[in-house]
């Protein structure tokens, strides 16, 4: 499928089974950040928009034709969705790339299918929603009973806007809960889309809806007291804010945010893989990865030989136009992002005494916001470049001497996502992956995620679990059911 051939989702609210006007009338461009054109427009929702939004979900879920109906039959509901999904994967995949500049390549062939195994997943899973029952001191049936939360708010990131769409709504709706759905700002297309999509596999008007706009849609939404859980994506800031905001009515929250994970490289690893999964590791999705591998830490003795093969992987990697299958990364999301990805740079070089040893620049002859893979030598433990999550293809690279030493400046900042360790001596290998505080720890490659294998954050990188049936238990609560059973 061409651009031209494209056919682009209506840009209003989706509420209640039908497209609607917001009503303030605002509007906001979408952007191809590849080559900076407007491509359509998307609603702005304000307080009003977010609250009939909400009354939608809301109703629909007491209803109950949704909340109420078994598991086996949403299930029938949900593999439909993973059939259009499928069946519309040329059209989703053109819709991601141009929303996003992500390579037309990597949205058919990771981001499509890993969304419709999602509703694939969910839909079995939501078969065997159970409970238990339990042994009691009285004489009564003890029994519990796995129940929806109610109203869910699935707010996401513009990195990954289908899959971490999916990633939400496919176990949300599993579970029987409604949504109300608002993407990021700059990425709503494929949302809208999978609204009609959603609605084309028969889930009942009013469980999934969705709202776009930015920060203050979000906001709306978070507070709103018809909501009764937040499911969110984004940035370790923008989670802290989401949290007190999520304490005033005591909303469940489970927060999926920010990360700076670490790579050590082991003297006695196999180097050939080590440098080319650590150049991946940084510049998969233009370093617009949760989980990038933007610190790399590597024993003395091989330094200055993994140090020169990432830094060549890494200048080698080819940047440019997403619709041209050569293209391994694409632009960054926006203007926004392009500058404070090369203000992190420029600082790291003219205050903490950085070394540019690749990259570090704006492509200029690429029209679109195009920023080429950097690596930064000299960087001590403390320095913003080090301590902060850039969202960009930058990494660091910092050399160690100790078992010990690499693990310390692994875990030495408050983000604890993810984190990776290469080396052909599997003792140390589970040994160290057993120390290091992450939510997930690759050994000998990097970025392998499955949804059946839960993935979220330790420490400041979030709470809650995302993928695997640990995700059904986030939206879900159990309830306890006494029944007496003397005469
Ligand atoms: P962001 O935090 O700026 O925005 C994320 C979403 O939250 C957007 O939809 C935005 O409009 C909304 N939002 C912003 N302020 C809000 C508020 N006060 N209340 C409610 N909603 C609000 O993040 P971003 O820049 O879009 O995405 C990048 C971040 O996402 C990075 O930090 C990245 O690590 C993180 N991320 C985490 C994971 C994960 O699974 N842990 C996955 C992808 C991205």
């Amino acid at each position: 499928m061409s651009e031209r051939q494209l056919r682009l989702p209506p840009s209003g609210l989706f509420r209640d089974g039908a497209w609607h006007e917001s009503h303030s009338g605002q509007c906001r461009d979408i952007i191809n950040p590849a080559n900076r054109r407007v491509l359509t427009t998307a609603a702005e929702a304000d307080a009003h928009d977010v609250s009939q939004a909400v009354a939608a979900a809301r109703q629909a879920f007491d209803a109950g034709a949704w909340s109420g109906m078994a598991g086996r039959d949403r299930a029938g509901i949900l593999s439909r969705v993973a059939g259009l999904i499928r069946q519309y994967q040329e059209e989703l995949a053109m819709l991601e790339t141009l929303d996003t500049g992500k390579p037309l390549h990597l949205s058919t062939m990771l981001d499509c299918p890993l969304a419709a195994e999602l509703f694939d997943y969910y839909a079995a899973l939501a078969w065997s929603i159970d409970g238990a029952t339990r042994p009691t001191r009285a004489p009564v049936l003890a029994y519990t009973r796995r129940e929806p939360l109610g109203v869910v708010a699935a707010i996401t990131p513009f990195n990954f806007p289908l899959v971490l769409s999916a990633i939400k709504i496919a176990p949300a709706l599993a579970a029987g809960n409604t949504v109300v759905h608002k993407p990021a700002e700059e990425t709503p297309l494929t949302a809208a889309r999978m609204a009609e999509l959603l609605a084309e596999a028969g889930v009942p008007d009013g469980v999934f809806n969705v709202v776009t706009g930015g920060r203050e849609t979000g906001q709306c939404l978070v507070e709103h007291p018809g909501v009764d859980a937040i499911a969110f994506t984004g940035s370790t800031a923008t989670g802290r804010q989401i949290a007190r905001a999520a304490a005033g009515t005591l909303k469940r929250l489970t927060a999926e945010l920010g990360g700076k994970s670490a790579n050590i490289v082991f003297a006695d690893a196999d180097l050939d893989s080590a440098i080319a999964a650590s150049v991946n590791a940084f510049v998969f999705n233009t370093g617009q990865f949760c989980a990038a591998g933007t610190r790399l830490l590597v024993e003395r003795p091989v330094f200055d030989a993994v140090v020169a093969g990432v830094t060549a992987g890494a200048s080698a990697v080819p940047v440019g136009d997403p619709l041209s299958p050569q293209t391994v990364i694409g632009p960054l999301a926006g203007q926004r992002h392009l500058d404070r990805v090369r203000g992190y740079v420029q600082r790291a070089v003219r205050d903490d005494g950085a070394v540019l040893l690749a990259g570090g620049h704006q492509i200029e002859s690429l029209e679109g916001y195009f920023f080429a893979p950097t690596v930064l030598g000299g960087v001590g433990q403390a320095t913003e470049v080090v301590q902060e999550e850039i969202f960009g293809p930058v990494l660091t690279v910092q050399p160690f001497d100790t078992e010990e030493e690499a693990i310390a400046l692994a875990n030495g900042t408050v983000f604890g996502l993810a984190a990776g360790l290469h080396t052909r001596d599997v003792t140390r290998a589970c040994r160290v992956a057993d120390r290091l505080r992450a939510g997930t720890v690759w050994v000998n490659t990097w970025g392998i995620l499955d949804v059946t294998v839960p993935f979220g954050g330790y420490r400041q990188s979030g709470y809650g679990r995302e993928q695997g049936p640990e995700s059904l238990e986030e939206f879900t609560q159990t309830k306890a059911v006494f029944v007496a059973l003397t005469p």
